[in-house]
């Protein structure tokens, strides 16, 4: 039996969209289609004087909206059906939050972490290698065409070297072409608000369900939170509305565990305790109770965040969840089975394409900065992004409503519904 792949996932909910709402079968087609997968073989000189030949892609998926949109990873695994379901899915996150950019997504695959014996991969291998592929797919990236992110194992640096060798092969100098890329460092044309923008986009999607009365909370003042994974988007995450909502956060966990404490942790304790812990985690804090990354997610609570991996509410948990409101920091942290389990026990989900959509969209306003040659201040990127944030969760649980189905079909009728207006034009 052939193996589902997640692009073949990909494909059967845009189907399954399309038959609800009576999309034109051109347009389903379309969207089934990738306008371009790009796939490129290059040389790159290794530190002991050896050449290796490395494969990378490129997808993109939809300009529709605009140009395309998606991080690069580097990864042992990527393949290309991975990265043709990721750039699918980053056409959806786009429009779900109403942004002028379409979907796509990249990789290489190599080691740069190491990996089964493979040695991890020097700066300098690294950055031929960036390099190597930057100019492999020149042609097809630009500002105006495509504009790549960080993704699993890239960063501020790689965007960097992204951004010199594009502004080599266009003939222009760096500051001319920093929109060719987002998830820049501050110094090198990146945003402010941008480390925090993936919680803070959470927070204000929460904030909205809860203060228009789509869930069974009145208020978040204190709400028991239960977060999934303390790094970049859990741990601040936790943090704000724990300082900022009056929420009380009961339950942390990281790779190696978690903790509990029904009188509330304080998340800005707990960071401090991990980032000076000889393990770096948060899994033997003191003042708290341990429990499993399994016991976790089934604590009684109000709130629960996902904001480590995928596929961890599945058919075998999801009856035990209790949380009212779950809010997706994770990519796909939910299975399509547990989807419906939810549903029917009437937890509000707050699906990915929407709970984590701060993060791109504080990544278009970068790029919209570096179009514009501005620098916005932290309340101007944070103004507008609650304004995102909030018009759109608004839309998307409105169209759930109206189509009578659960808030991620709702988001993805929404997101689908507008490339479609983009396409009839
Ligand atoms: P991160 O690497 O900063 O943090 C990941 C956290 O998850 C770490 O605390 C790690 O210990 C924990 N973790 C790893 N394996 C775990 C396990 N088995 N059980 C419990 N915890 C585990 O990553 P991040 O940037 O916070 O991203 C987290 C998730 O959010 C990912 O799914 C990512 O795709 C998604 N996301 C992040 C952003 C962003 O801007 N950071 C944007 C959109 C989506």
């Amino acid at each position: 039996m052939k193996k589902i792949t997640p692009y073949d996932n990909a494909k059967k909910v845009i189907g399954n969209v399309a038959g609800k709402i009576g999309l034109e079968s051109w347009i389903t087609e379309i969207l089934l289609h990738p306008q371009r997968e790009i796939s490129v073989s290059f040389p790159v000189k290794m530190d002991d004087g050896s050449v290796r030949v490395f494969q990378g892609f490129r997808v993109q998926h939809n300009d529709a909206r605009g140009p395309y949109k998606g991080g690069i990873r580097y990864h042992w695994n990527v393949d290309l059906d991975e990265v043709r379901a990721l750039a699918t899915w980053m056409s959806i996150k786009c429009a779900t939050v109403d942004l002028p950019l379409g979907g796509g997504k990249g990789g290489i695959i190599c080691n740069p972490r190491g990996h089964d014996g493979i040695a991890a991969m020097s700066e300098g291998e690294l950055e031929r290698m960036t390099r190597a592929f930057t100019r492999a797919i020149a042609p097809n990236i630009g500002p105006d065409k495509d504009i790549p992110a960080p993704d699993v194992y890239t960063n501020s640096q790689i965007m960097g070297w992204i951004v010199d060798e594009y502004a080599k092969f266009v003939g222009k100098p760096s500051e001319e072409v920093l929109g060719v890329v987002t998830g820049k460092s501050l110094n090198n044309g990146g945003s402010v608000g941008r480390d925090e923008a993936t919680a803070r986009g959470g927070q204000f999607v929460l904030r909205e369900a809860v203060e228009k009365g789509y869930t069974a909370l009145k208020t978040l003042k204190g709400d028991r939170v239960v977060v999934q994974g303390f790094g970049n988007a859990g741990s601040i995450f936790a943090r704000l509305v724990h300082e900022q909502d009056g929420c009380k956060v009961i339950g942390i966990s990281d790779s190696k565990g978690g903790i509990y404490n029904p009188n509330g942790l304080d998340p800005r304790k707990i960071l401090e305790y991990k980032q000076s812990s000889p393990d770096k985690t948060v899994a033997y804090y003191p003042d708290a109770e341990k429990v499993t990354n399994q016991e976790l997610l089934e604590l009684e609570c109000d709130v629960l965040a996902p904001a480590a991996l995928e596929n961890v509410i599945t058919d075998k948990n999801a009856d035990k969840i209790t949380a009212k409101v779950v809010v997706e920091l994770a990519n796909g942290p939910t299975t399509p089975e547990a989807d419906s389990v939810l549903y029917e026990k009437g937890i509000v989900m707050l699906p990915d394409v929407l709970a984590n959509a701060g993060g791109v969209t504080v990544s278009c306003y970068e790029w919209q900065q570096n179009l514009a040659k501005e620098q916005w201040s932290a309340e101007k990127v944070d103004g507008m992004l609650e304004e995102t944030m909030r018009t759109n969760t608004s839309k998307v649980l409105e169209t759930a409503k109206k189509y009578d189905v659960d808030n991620r079909f709702g988001a993805y009728v929404l997101a689908i519904n507008r490339i479609a207006g983009k396409l009839k034009k």
